[in-house]
């Protein structure tokens, strides 16, 4: 097995962490991004979308659009205030993304794979606990004229309704805009589940390695493919965020699960990093917590012979 630690492309980058003794191995995606202040008097085409107003009283005042074309009343951020947005935004992205989901080696290489005992070491952090690889999932925030490119530009925008004029719905937010209200877990109307909208706005941008003119460019509601494909289709419509419970509860559809499909950005980097194709299997955090995966014999013979392995 030929090991990458880390590899970097224009969707995302991605690091892998062998286990050590007690600490197990990590497959972290780690995304750019460029969060803007949007100022909502600045014309979609400038160059300088970005103001922070020294006070309320000065600052802008405008409208701009949600996911529907509805046009929000908005100012633009006070410097301190956009901080802690920002500083909410890593943390609440993270929270949801991360420690949901395990990957599970193969216990038996398959045909064209190979993955030797060394390798199998690589997941192993206690004899008591199967071999496996948490994924997790990190913000690095690219600073206005770095010179680093980001994988994601994400505008923010500050809300600013009037009293007599608050909006009949809630702004709809999108892969490319936010508000100020998107870092809470919070209860859309008409919605069961529990959600933080910017983690699952990040989440679109989580989709393959090709240019932004193709779909697949980003990682669509968990029942796009499906609905898509229905004669009456429209985009963005209620089922492509799940059909049935269990896909509407995950993060992709309108709750905060992460499934087997939230986790393909995972198992698709894990197999480039180990350079093992098949056999991998996904498993959430509380049933592994659970020890509900028994310990393989391959485990057993492996930590055996590696008197390193604590118990
Ligand atoms: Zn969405």
């Amino acid at each position: 097995m030929v090991q990458r630690r880390t590899i970097a492309q224009d969707n995302f980058d991605s690091e892998f962490r062998p286990a050590g003794p007690g600490r197990p191995a990590e497959l972290v995606i780690r995304l750019r991004v460029r969060l803007l202040a949007r100022d909502p008097l600045a014309p979609a085409t400038s160059g300088q979308l970005e103001h922070f107003a020294p006070t309320t009283a000065a600052a802008h005042i405008g409208r701009l659009n949600d996911a529907q074309e509805y046009p929000f009343r908005c100012r633009s951020w006070l410097a301190p205030e956009f901080a802690a947005f920002s500083a909410k935004f890593k943390q609440m992205v993270e929270l949801v993304w991360n420690n949901q989901l395990i990957l599970l080696p193969p216990n038996v290489a398959e045909s064209g794979d190979v993955l030797s005992d060394a390798d199998y070491l690589t997941f192993i952090s206690r004899r008591g606990l199967a071999a496996h690889v948490r994924c997790g999932f990190e913000i690095e925030f690219v600073p206005a004229g770095s010179a680093s490119t980001p994988h994601a530009i994400i505008e923010a925008v500050r809300l600013w309704p009037k009293d007599d004029e608050i909006p009949p719905f809630p702004f709809r937010a999108f892969a490319s805009r936010i508000t100020n209200e998107d870092v809470e877990f919070t209860r859309p109307p008409g919605q069961s589940f529990m959600h933080v909208t910017a983690a699952h706005e990040v989440g679109h941008w989580l989709g393959r390695d090709v240019p932004a003119s193709d779909p697949a460019r980003f990682l669509h509601h968990i029942d796009w493919q499906k609905c898509s494909a229905y004669p009456d289709y429209v985009p963005g419509s209620d089922c492509e965020y799940g059909r049935t419970l269990s896909r509407r509860m995950a993060l992709m559809g309108s709750g905060s699960l992460l499934t087997d499909y939230e986790a393909g950005p995972w198992l698709l980097r894990i197999r480039r990093h180990t350079q093992v194709l098949f056999g991998w299997k996904l498993i959430h955090r509380i049933h592994f917590n659970n020890f509900q995966v028994p310990i393989s014999d391959r485990q057993k013979r492996v930590a055996a012979a590696n008197p390193s392995v604590p118990p």
